[in-house]
């Protein structure tokens, strides 16, 4: 089945329950999807699951596995098309081979049985949350215009109660991206969230209309624009980089580290030179070049003609992969932060260039900000780094900048909040003793 075409790492997103779902955020770009199929039910049956499954694992070359479950909602399903699933994996499994469960959920259908089998599993649970109760609420409603807020809290409460691992994808939009330190304090204190996720929410238009692929050089009003989207990443880094590293995961930031320690695989499809390698499984069997392109021009074939690992590594999926590097515009090669940014996602390169070339990306001007900003951290933390130190000294050294900045500037009080963020009066922290102490 032409095994030595098929890149190492290979990941796919499968969708059981198509587009459906119980809820109707406003910019879900799965929901869109549905006229992919028109009248289907949207339910991935026994004999596809299990095609599934085996040619998941015949095609696996290392010991661990990933079987990642995406939507629309994927619970759904409900628990025991999953059971089937484990099962399905045990007997399949080869010697040696372990499983990582992966769900990405809306939360709103967790109860006591769902995360029950969830910890029994050993899942790990994504849950999409775009920040506290009103910010989440603008665009996150059901099917009746009804907020979601609450019972999205529930899911993720219930989760934390059972000890089930998770993490928040947040999708940023042009309403939270207004306001970065207050969703992301509310992840940290409020949620206890260790891993966040930030995804720009980009809904491309064609004459004012939403498109379902990725076409349209517009957007809508709901989408994040780029200069915001590099504030937003910039305010959480700020934040981060002084009180967090270590202790709260970010998606980006992981990746951004990995890209200044050097060229290798960021562990973002989005941030590698190129991409290809992360496929998504439609609910019957079709297979598709991406997630972010569920459409007729990206469908590899259905695996119950054709087996994964052929359409994996066929021809059109490698084409796929080696052009997020092969349509790079000049603008992007001459760029001074490629090597952490790499263009980002085809699907967002839509834009022209500043001397007219296609093929520039939509947060372009965001990014460009963002990576320029962190690079002297990111330089200090990748030093740390391959002296074998924890990352998080990184913290101690911003303190001090940060301390020295507003001492030359001579503007701070005795009795003002220390620069380096412990809470403490300056008298009492870094301005003790009458002269400026440092860490
Ligand atoms: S098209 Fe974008 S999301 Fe899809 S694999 Fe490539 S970089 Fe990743
Ligand atoms: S910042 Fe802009 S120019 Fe630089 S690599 Fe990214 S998309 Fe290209």
């Amino acid at each position: 089945m032409g095994q030595n075409t098929i890149p190492p790492r290979i990941h796919i997103l499968a969708k059981p329950a198509g587009s459906a779902c119980n809820l109707n955020c406003a910019y879900c770009f799965y929901a869109k999807k549905d006229r992919l199929y028109p009248g289907s039910r949207m339910r991935m049956n026994d004999e596809v699951l299990e095609q599934y499954i085996s040619q998941l694992i015949a095609l696996h070359r290392s010991g661990t596995v990933t079987v990642a479950w995406q939507g629309g909602e994927p619970t759904l399903m409900g628990i025991d098309f999953y059971r089937r699933a484990i099962a399905l994996q045990e007997k399949y499994c080869r010697p040696g081979m372990t499983f990582e469960n992966t769900i990405q959920t809306n939360g709103t259908l967790l109860d006591d049985t769902w995360c029950e089998f969830l910890r029994a599993n050993d899942f790990l649970v994504g849950i999409s949350l775009d920040g506290p109760r009103e910010i989440h609420d603008t665009y996150r409603k059901d099917k009746k215009g009804q907020p979601t807020f609450d019972r999205v809290m529930r899911g993720l409460r219930r989760l934390q109660q059972h000890g089930v691992e998770y993490n928040v994808l947040v999708t940023v939009n042009r309403t939270n991206a207004q306001h970065p330190r207050e969703v992301y304090r509310f992840l940290r204190d409020f949620v206890g969230a260790p891993w966040i996720q930030f995804i720009p929410a980009i809904e491309r238009t064609s004459n004012g209309v939403v498109s379902p692929f990725q076409q349209g050089a517009q957007v809508s009003a709901r989408s994040v624009e780029p200069v915001q989207w590099g504030q937003f990443l910039i305010a959480v880094f700020d934040e981060w980089v002084r009180h967090d590293v270590g202790k709260i995961f970010v998606q980006t930031f992981e990746a951004a580290v990995r890209n200044w320690l050097g060229p290798g695989s960021s562990g973002m499809c989005v941030f590698d030179p190129v991409c290809g390698q992360g496929l998504a499984l439609e609910h019957n069997g079709d297979l598709y070049a991406c997630d972010h392109f569920v459409e007729p021009g990206h469908l590899l074939g259905n695996i119950q003609q054709q087996h994964m690992a052929e359409l994996a590594g066929s021809k059109k999926q490698i084409k796929f992969g080696r052009d997020k590097l092969d349509t790079l515009p000049a603008f992007c090669l001459e760029c001074d932060v490629r090597f952490a940014c790499h263009g980002e996602c085809p699907r967002n390169r839509f834009l022209k260039s500043p001397d007219g070339e296609p093929g520039c990306n939509y947060l372009c001007q965001g990014y460009k900000a963002f990576f320029q900003h962190i690079d002297k951290p990111m330089q200090m933390i990748a030093q740390v780094m391959r002296r074998g130190l924890p990352a998080d000294q990184i913290m101690q050294i911003m303190a001090q900048a940060d301390v020295e900045q507003v001492v030359a500037s001579g503007k701070i009080g005795r009795n003002a909040p220390c620069p380096c963020g412990s809470g403490l009066k300056f008298k009492k922290c870094h301005g003790r003793g009458g002269s400026v102490r440092y860490n």
